[in-house]
């Protein structure tokens, strides 16, 4: 190999999202942590949103602070619309605008369909899908009041929701979570089509099985985490890491033409599998 050869950071600049200011929903577990974290190390300052667990959203604060950005921690619940509101409000108040929103809090509710109570499935779409739907509503008002500014980005803003590889494949015990996750799709590629006028870009990012507590005895014991590798062609289950760099990459300029898509981070889940042998 020729030693000469650099690195290519004069390329791709190390501080992608540099002068930015993101929030992510949800930010104090899993996906939404991972996330936020990136953000931060990628030069955005950063809004955790959190609606339980105040303490664990300050020590992702004080991680996101280490690198030389600003952060700070708001408690809302997503599908508040009042508390969306006063999020929102907030973060323009403090952090002067929005740039990047990552909508990323979500739950499970399961049941089998006939157990499934008119509270699971509500609360599921509620948080998953309608909270969604204000916070990219609150967070839109912002990016057209503002407009674009050329030396932060090319676009006017980004929304990023997080989907799921359910928004394709099916999930028997799950109605609530998939009809969610298939409602965020046709928001996103809705929302995408009608706000890429004014130059705002919409698309998700739609994880595979990424460890998070969300699914822990999807990949808690050794047999759980051996049936879940059969349904993944690149042979490991993800980690929350393997969002968060897509997140951001999807946030930054180096993704200015892509509008409506949704990105799979799944190890190749959603290339059915089972038809590697037969079929
Ligand atoms: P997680 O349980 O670790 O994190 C979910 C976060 O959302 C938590 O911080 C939780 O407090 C927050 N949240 C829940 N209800 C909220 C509300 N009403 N308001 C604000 N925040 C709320 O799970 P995760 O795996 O990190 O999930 C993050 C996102 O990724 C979800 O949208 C989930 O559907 C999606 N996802 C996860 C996986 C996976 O394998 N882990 C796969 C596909 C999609």
């Amino acid at each position: 190999m020729d030693s000469t050869v650099e690195a290519p950071q004069d390329v791709i600049p190390a501080r992608l999202l540099q002068g930015q200011k993101a929030l992510v929903t949800g930010a104090n577990s899993g996906i939404g942590k991972a996330t936020a974290i990136a953000l931060g190390g990628a030069g955005a300052d950063v809004v955790v949103n959190y609606v339980t667990g105040r303490e664990v959203a300050e020590k992702v604060v004080e991680e996101i602070a280490s690198f030389g950005v600003r952060a700070a921690a708001y408690e809302a619940d997503v599908s508040q619309e009042d508390q969306v509101v006063a999020m929102m409000d907030r973060m323009v108040q403090e952090f002067g605008t929005i740039d990047v929103l990552v909508a990323n809090a979500g739950m499970q509710r399961d049941a089998r369909f006939t157990e499934m109570t008119l509270a699971q499935w509500q609360k599921v779409l509620d948080v998953n899908l309608t909270g969604q739907f204000l916070c990219a509503q609150e967070a839109t008002k912002e990016f057209r009041r503002r407009g674009v500014v050329p030396e932060v980005s090319r676009s006017a803003g980004k929304i990023i929701c997080m989907s799921s590889v359910h928004q394709l494949i099916p999930w028997a015990g799950h109605v609530n979570y998939a009809s969610s996750k298939g409602g965020v799709q046709m928001m996103m590629q809705t929302l995408a089509q009608e706000l890429a006028p004014e130059k705002i870009r919409v698309n998700a990012v739609a994880p595979g099985a990424i460890k998070t507590p969300i699914n822990r005895e999807a990949w808690e014991t050794p047999e759980a985490q051996k049936d879940l590798l059969k349904l993944i062609p690149y042979g490991r289950i993800g980690d929350p890491d393997d969002i968060a760099n897509a997140v951001v990459a999807l946030a930054s300029d180096l993704m200015d033409y892509v509008v409506g898509t949704t990105l799979y981070v799944d190890g190749g889940m959603t290339l059915f599998p089972g038809f590697a042998t037969g079929g």
